[in-house]
Order: structure tokens, then C-alpha cells, then sequence
């Protein structure tokens, strides 16, 4: 690499070769990799941790293993996007201090006036993002249903955009875009496909194996998977000019993931698939025990089969239907509160993806702009058993139907 990037050059050169290898092996034995060729000087298996700001150079003033100063990369940082662009198989990823803060650098290297599609059905805080933007007249924005594959289509032949941004499945719905679907009428259109994986990990769905150009996560979530970082990651299939670009705005804004945050995302990550496969039997099991459950109205969840998205998930999510649900509650927003605040195992708190169950009363979260029904309420399933998490909820649909 030459130009401006080229003290980041070192990381890229081993991600090619690491690559090669490790992507023949299975997701789970890439995730015990160390993502990295060094050996560790002391034999340590787990990666020393490296929070240096800054790196000395060499006697003939070269960067030293192609390092130099925090903000443009560093060791631990450099090692989680081996390994996560090995996950997707994709060319190389670049990890930011947040979900928000990779989707807000990806849409700022956008060219002014893109047209951009996507889901009115997804994660609020994008949603709030693209459509300040819009409002700003710095991107043109058509919103589609995402459970609607007509829509979409539609929505795509009319209006050509450059971007298709998707989130699948969809928060909080759980629809299930078909993303190889999505992925051909993307490449008919010439519009580049975005797809936000954070519900739906590698271990389940490969965006880029289903035609996605980038797929976005949130490693706050599945990824690191303890509720203890904050991060987001975007990975290429192609690490074209317009990546190189991301790159520099991420130097230059220094939104990059701490070497810390990379450090417990990769200790996160070892775990990914038998987390996810664990919380995804249980989610299924939940789902079907609120789904008879007569507190409960409607239950969301891709795995039941009278989920609008079943037959796509099914194709789709071949790994488990995901460890994320939401529960229409009997009753209206005071029903579904009391609810909320009778659980036991389930704490309030927002966020997903974590070891500790969630639940949330996504209205009261998202605020007024908010189009979820106010009787929802949105579970994420932990490691808990199984067994206590649907004793929890059904003696709080209990308290809460007492008053
Ligand atoms: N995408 C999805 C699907 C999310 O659920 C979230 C956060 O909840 C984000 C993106 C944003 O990620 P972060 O909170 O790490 O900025």
C-alpha cells in the first residue's frame, strides 16, 4: 500500500496469508484462533494486551511492525479484524468505538445526494441517524417495510439508490430479510448492499456468502457477547478505494476501537457460536411456552411457525433462529411496565446479546418518535437455564395480570 495509509500496511499484509488458511476451517476453530502468526515471547496463549499510545520507530526511522500511533490502528485492534474478517470472509474489517460510530463514519464517506434505501422498521438509533441526514439534504432517503419484499423491490427499481442499507432480522419485529434476494436486485440496480448482522452473528448467517457488499455489527452484542465493551464493526468483501477512504476518516475523526475494547471483544469472541447456539435453544423455548401462554397476545420470533419471516429464517439463519424476542402483552403500555418490573432473572436494561438476560419496554426507551407497540416488550436471552427464565416470566404475566 502506498500514500498516506501506508503506516497501517504491516496488519494488511498478514490478514491476507492468516486469511488464506483460516478460512477453510470452520467458524469455530477460527474463533479459538489466535488471529495472528506471532508467537507470543513468553508462550502466553491468550494476546498480551498493548495500550500504548505510541510506537518508536527504528534505528533508520521506519515504523516499527508498521505501527505508529493509536488513532490509525494498534496490535489488539489489528487482531480482532483478522479474526473477524475471517469470520465473514470477507477481505478485511475495521472496528470503531461503537455500532453507531461505524454506521455514522460508513454513511459520512457517502457522496452528497446518495440515495439511500432502507428498512422503517429498524435499530432506532440508525434510523434516527440516516434521518437527520436526510433532513440536512446530505442524502436522499426512501424508507421501506422490510417484512415486504415487494416494497423493497419496488422501492429499489424506482428510485436506484447507491446505498441499500438492511438490518436482518429487524429490530424489534424480528422480520427476516431475505438478504440473497435483496443481494440480486442490489447488483441489478448497481447499489451497493449493507447488511446490519447484529442479531444474526457469522455462526448463523454470512452476509457476504449471501451477496451483501459490507456487513455491519454491533460487537457490543453477540460478538463480544458480556456486556462489558462497546464497539462496531464493518467488513468488506472488497477492500476498494472507497474502504481505504473509511480508513482515513476513521483516523482522522478517532472513532477507533480501544485496544482494551479489542482485547475483551477477542476474548468475547472464542465463545461466539456455543453462546449463540445456547441462547437460541432457549429463545425458541421461551417462544413457544409465551406463545400459549394467556398473558401474552403475540409472540415475535422468527423460529415459530406462524412468524411471517419462518420460511426465510429457516433458509436463512442456519446456525439458530437467534436469541432475541418480543412479547405483545395482554393489556396495554401499564400491563406490558408491570410486567417489566416483576421479573427477577430478567433485568431492565437496554442492549442485547449479553451472558445476563434483558428485558425491555422498547416504547419508554425509543421515545415519542417511537412506532413499536406499546404493549411490547423486547427479551434478550441470555445463559441463564432455561427452565428458571420461563418460571420468571410467567410468575411476572402472573403479578402483572393480579395488578
Ligand atoms: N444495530 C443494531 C441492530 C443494534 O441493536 C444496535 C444497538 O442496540 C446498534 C446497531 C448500535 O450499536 P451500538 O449501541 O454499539 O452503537
Amino acid at each position: 500500500m502506498t500514500g498516506p495509509m501506508s503506516s497501517l500496511s504491516m496488519s494488511e499484509t498478514d490478514a491476507g496469508t492468516a486469511m488464506e488458511t483460516e478460512r477453510k476451517r470452520a467458524i469455530e476453530t477460527i474463533l479459538t484462533s489466535r488471529g495472528t502468526d506471532d508467537r507470543d515471547p513468553y508462550g502466553a496463549v491468550v494476546p498480551a494486551l498493548y495500550t500504548s499510545a505510541t510506537f518508536a520507530r527504528t534505528p533508520d526511522y521506519e515504523l516499527s511492525r508498521g505501527y505508529n500511533y493509536r488513532r490509525y490502528g494498534s496490535p489488539n485492534v489489528a487482531d480482532a479484524e483478522r479474526l473477524i474478517a475471517s469470520l465473514e470472509d470477507g477481505e478485511e474489517a475495521l472496528l470503531f468505538a461503537s455500532g453507531l460510530a461505524a454506521m455514522s463514519t460508513f454513511l459520512d464517506a457517502l457522496r452528497p445526494g446518495a440515495r439511500v434505501v432502507a428498512p422503517i422498521v429498524m435499530y432506532h438509533g440508525g434510523l434516527d441517524i440516516l434521518r437527520r441526514l436526510d433532513g440536512l439534504g446530505r442524502i436522499s432517503l426512501q424508507l421501506v417495510d422490510p417484512s415486504n419484499p415487494e416494497s423493497i423491490a419496488r422501492s429499489i427499481a424506482l428510485h436506484s439508490p447507491n446505498l441499500i442499507w438492511i438490518e436482518s432480522p429487524c429490530n424489534p419485529t424480528w422480520d427476516v430479510v431475505d438478504i440473497r434476494a435483496v443481494a440480486g436486485l442490489a447488483r441489478k440496480a448497481g447499489s451497493m448492499l449493507v447488511v446490519d448482522g447484529t442479531v444474526a452473528p457469522p455462526c448463523t448467517t454470512r452476509a457476504l456468502h449471501l451477496g451483501a457488499d459490507i456487513v455491519f455489527h454491533s460487537t457490543t452484542k453477540y460478538l463480544n457477547g458480556h456486556h462489558d465493551m462497546t464497539g462496531g464493526v464493518l467488513v468488506t468483501r472488497h477492500a476498494d478505494e472507497g474502504w481505504q477512504e473509511l480508513r482515513t476518516l476513521r483516523k482522522l475523526a478517532g472513532n477507533i476501537l480501544s485496544p482494551f475494547d479489542a482485547w475483551l471483544l477477542i476474548r468475547g469472541l472464542r465463545t461466539l457460536c456455543v453462546r449463540f447456539h445456547y441462547s437460541s435453544g432457549s429463545a425458541l423455548r421461551i417462544a413457544e411456552f409465551l406463545d400459549g401462554h394467556n398473558g401474552v397476545d403475540q409472540v415475535l420470533y422468527p423460529g415459530l411457525p406462524d412468524h411471517p419471516s419462518h420460511r426465510v429464517a429457516c433458509r436463512q439463519m442456519t446456525g439458530g433462529f437467534g436469541a432475541m424476542l418480543s412479547v405483545l402483552v395482554q393489556g396495554g403500555a401499564q400491563e406490558a411496565l408491570r410486567v417489566a418490573r416483576s421479573t427477577e432473572l430478567f433485568l431492565p436494561a437496554t442492549s442485547l446479546g449479553g451472558v445476563e438476560s434483558l428485558i425491555e419496554h422498547r416504547r419508554s426507551v425509543e421515545g415519542p418518535n417511537s412506532v413499536v407497540p406499546e404493549n411490547l416488550l423486547r427479551l434478550s436471552i441470555g445463559l441463564e437455564a432455561t427452565d428458571d427464565l420461563i418460571a420468571d416470566l410467567d410468575q411476572a404475566l402472573a403479578q402483572a395480570r393480579r395488578g
